[in-house]
């Protein structure tokens, strides 16, 4: 039987009309939630992410204002830019879009962004409430996902969840989430042995590397949920998951597809992180 599919575009507009509704509910405090995004270089694929916020952002009445910089930019001017927003009362939440230049030290600036305007939840303070159990602010990507589960009614108590990838913004905080809700969780990286086996006893698979179709169907476990975080160009210039979908799909019990899973609940995360921020 084929997978159900975790519809991530119809649950991110639903989330969207209801941080939209939220906004209107603030407006009658005289409080405009307001998004500053900081964008320096030229990443192709950073611009699209940018300019996608914006139009959620306006979608829903959150102000958005983009802050560009030049590949050359210095790291001062970022940190000055982000004390301002830092001290500016219509400025709720602060972005800072990665990766920035090389000649940046990105933590530095993400360290710099205050703890309570950190709506994609990067701040040492933010993930270290996390990782004590008490999230505030909860990585965009991370949150969607846990959204995406509960929405769909999959089960996580006791079940075996295995994370491919570790990083900062998606794989760590993503296996905290799962442990908060008692999953036994494995986290894979590139230095793991034997990625195919721990994949294939998962109850929950989840790829967040970036390799495009590393995921195939031999690594899944029939009836598992397959959550594909990975956004990967093809040559022919068309985008692909980290799963290889038209297999995986007769083998899961759920699967996200790629474009329409996981990205559109990133985006409506942020909104509603940037509408909590408006709140406090
Ligand atoms: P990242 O920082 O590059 O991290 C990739 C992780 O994958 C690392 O932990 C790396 O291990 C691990 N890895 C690399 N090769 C591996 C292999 N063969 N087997 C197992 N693990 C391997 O990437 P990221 O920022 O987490 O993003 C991951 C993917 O998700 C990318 O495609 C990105 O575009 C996408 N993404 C999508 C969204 C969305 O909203 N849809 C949001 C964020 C990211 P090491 O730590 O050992 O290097």
């Amino acid at each position: 039987m084929a997978a159900r599919i975790l519809d991530g575009k119809s649950l991110a507009a639903q989330v969207r009309a209801a941080v939209k509704a939220e906004v209107a509910r603030l407006s009658q405090r005289g409080i405009r939630p307001g998004l500053a995004v900081i964008l320096a270089g030229d990443d192709a694929a950073s611009r699209v992410y940018v300019r996608n916020k914006a139009r959620a952002c306006e979608e829903t009445g959150v102000r958005s204002t983009v802050f560009e910089y030049p590949s050359t930019v210095k790291q001062a001017e970022l940190l000055e830019r982000v004390r301002a927003l830092n001290a500016d009362p219509a400025v709720h939440g602060i972005l800072v879009q990665l990766p920035l230049p090389g000649q940046i030290e990105s933590e530095k600036i993400l360290e710099a962004v205050s703890p309570a305007k950190d709506v994609d939840g990067f701040h040492p303070a933010n993930l270290g409430a996390l990782l004590a159990g008490r999230p505030r602010v909860v990585p965009c990507t991370p949150a969607g996902i846990m959204r995406l589960l509960s929405e769909a009614g999959v089960p996580l108590a006791g079940r075996s969840a295995v994370v491919l990838g570790r990083s900062n913004i998606v794989g760590k905080p993503l296996a905290l989430l799962l442990l908060q809700r008692d999953a036994t969780v494995t986290i894979c990286h590139s230095k793991s042995k034997n990625i195919e086996m721990e994949a294939k006893q998962a109850d929950i698979l989840i790829a967040a590397v970036g390799r495009a179709k590393l995921v195939t169907a031999a690594m899944v476990k029939p009836g598992a949920c397959v959550i594909d975080v990975g956004v990967n160009r093809l040559p022919d210039g068309s985008l692909a998951g980290d799963v290889d979908f038209d297999a995986v799909q007769n083998v899961a019990g759920w699967i996200t597809p790629v474009p329409g899973g996981v990205g559109p609940m990133t985006i409506a995360m942020l909104l509603e992180n940037c509408v909590k921020a408006a709140s406090l």
